[in-house]
């Protein structure tokens, strides 16, 4: 048995709702992925229910299509529905909802949830009967319990559909309601509820100690989208790091800037206690604030068998850090690379992106001057740059801006390239064209359905999204802005309030 479960499974052998969770990846993928595992096991603890795990590479499955009641679709990137269409179709279910109508699967509900349908889900809304909008935790139970009940009481799909829809954070495309979004209170710490060994991290315990970001930085979905910040309770994370450590070596905390936690210092400090005592401990931190990191945290770092960092610095120079709103000073930066160097780490990743609104070519020689003088300050540190490209994303400041184009993209990739390789300092680079078609999903309407499938039937590839926007006739290149007119869902900070930030950030020197 390579699966260890941290809570008491039901068993439903006569439950009389069977529903499929799926994750359109592949298996190790979805054992990694935290979100995806509460859930489950949030459903997995109901009464009466039939959970199943279905991924892209799932072989055998107990449940059998023809009896699925419903399926859960967990959405977190993009190109998602690539893996989602992919089990749709192993399993001849139709992909359209209306579609559906008339077929074995006519009662079967598909619901899909996930950050990408919270920022915009126009463009899948097709495939599915509802959509949940905003924090699933709560609301998913909510979801199972009503169509339990329906299904028991016989109701129609048009009933329960209305149903769900008065149900605030759901979305009904066949009747177009107004949503709010949703956002709750952590009241339990969310952690890895089933350790496994086929995980892209394998056998990690992972604890998601906050949830948003307060930085908000000009571009940043996972802040706006996560507003108000939550942090997880400072005692509760303790006790989920013991649960952890029963089963496991391997604990990690998860976060859109975990650094954020206010108690930060004492979580490291209690990791840092428990080794010096022996206990052997490897610890993984999604995100570190460069000005967060001082001689003590790299310590425990590499006590806990690290041996590189990230952080993130966005743009090359000072200033237009300041328009992003990232703030991070270049004092800040050389000293987080010098702490990371003299407290035993072998090497950082820098994050940064190329094409932020009113980025200059002075911008991005910055990026180079800056590696430079951060390798003459370190010598015998592993320096690597890591370029991805603007996308502008909705429910952002920078929603109201235009992604640059690819060619202009494209040579400045080329110039840092080609300097990199002279400094001698690493650089690796994201696809300015998949980054392209990022954008066209993340702002695309309901218009881009086809042009989704037709890309998925032609292999999903890079080329198969060009051909399929030929074949369909699509002008992709009309979502290169960001999105604004988000005209069904209502979310806090509303386009009000980001107007005024894009205003001021944009404007600021
Ligand atoms: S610091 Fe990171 S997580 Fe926070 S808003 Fe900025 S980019 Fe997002």
């Amino acid at each position: 048995m390579n699966e260890i479960f941290l809570y008491e499974q039901k068993v439903n052998k006569d439950a009389d709702y069977n529903l499929w969770m799926m994750f359109p990846n592949v298996t190790s993928f979805a054992m990694s992925s935290l979100g995806y595992l509460w859930l489950y096991k949030l459903i997995d603890e109901a009464e009466n229910i039939n959970t199943e795990r279905i991924c892209t590479d799932t072989k055998e499955i107990k449940i059998n299509p023809a009896k699925v009641d419903a399926i859960g679709v967990s959405f977190s990137f993009d190109f998602d529905f690539l893996g989602m269409l992919e089990i749709l179709d192993k399993y001849k279910i139709p992909f359209k909802s209306k579609d559906r109508e008339n077929t074995q699967f006519e009662n079967t509900l598909i619901f899909g949830g996930g950050p990408v349908l919270t920022a915009n889900a126009s463009p899948y809304e097709d495939f599915f009967d509802f959509i949940l909008m905003g924090d699933g935790d709560e609301l998913n139970k909510i979801v199972i319990d009503i169509c339990k009940r329906a299904k028991i009481e016989k109701k129609a799909k048009e009933e329960i559909l209305k149903k769900l829809s008065e149900v605030e954070g759901i979305y009904v495309p066949t009747l177009k309601n107004k949503v709010k979004k949703v956002c709750c209170n952590i009241k339990e710490t969310v952690h890895t509820p089933i350790l496994s060994e086929n995980s892209f991290f394998p056998k990690t315990f992972i604890i998601e100690v906050s949830r948003g970001c307060s930085n908000r930085c000009g571009f940043c979905i996972a802040s706006y989208l996560n507003m108000p910040v939550r942090f997880a309770d400072y005692d509760d994370i303790i006790d989920k790091i013991n649960l952890g450590l029963k089963h496991t070596d391997k604990i990690a905390f998860l976060g859109a800037l975990v650094s954020s936690h206010p108690k930060f210092y004492d979580i490291l400090g209690y990791i840092d206690n428990l080794i010096d005592n022996g206990r052997h401990i490897e610890l993984g931190i999604s995100s570190i604030r460069a000005d967060a990191i001082t001689p003590e945290v790299i310590k425990t770092l590499v006590k806990a068998g690290q041996k590189h960092i990230t952080i993130a610095i966005e743009a090359g120079s000072e200033r237009l850090r300041k328009v992003i709103n990232k703030n991070l000073t270049e004092e800040q930066i050389r000293n987080a690379v010098k702490t990371a160097r003299e407290n035993g780490l072998k090497g950082i990743k820098i994050y940064a992106i190329i094409g932020l609104p009113t980025e200059t070519d002075d911008d991005i020689r910055e990026f180079i001057r800056l590696a430079k003088d951060l390798k003459n300050e370190n010598k015998g540190f592993g320096i690597t740059f890591s370029f991805s490209t603007f996308v502008p994303k909705p429910h952002t400041p920078f929603q109201y801006c235009k992604r640059e184009d690819t060619e202009s993209i494209k040579k400045k990739e080329d110039y840092l390239k080609k300097e990199f390789h002279k400094l001698g300092v690493g650089a690796k680079f994201s696809s300015a064209k998949w980054d392209y078609y990022q954008t066209v999903l993340s702002n695309g309407d309901s218009s881009l359905t086809d042009f989704l499938i037709e890309a998925y039937k032609l292999g999903g590839k890079l080329g198969a999204f060009k051909t399929a926007a030929k074949n369909l006739n699509i002008d992709t290149d009309k979502f290169m802005h960001g999105k604004t007119d988000n005209e069904f869902i209502s979310t806090i900070p509303d386009n009000n309030y980001l107007k005024k930030e894009y205003e001021k950030l944009i404007n600021s020197k």
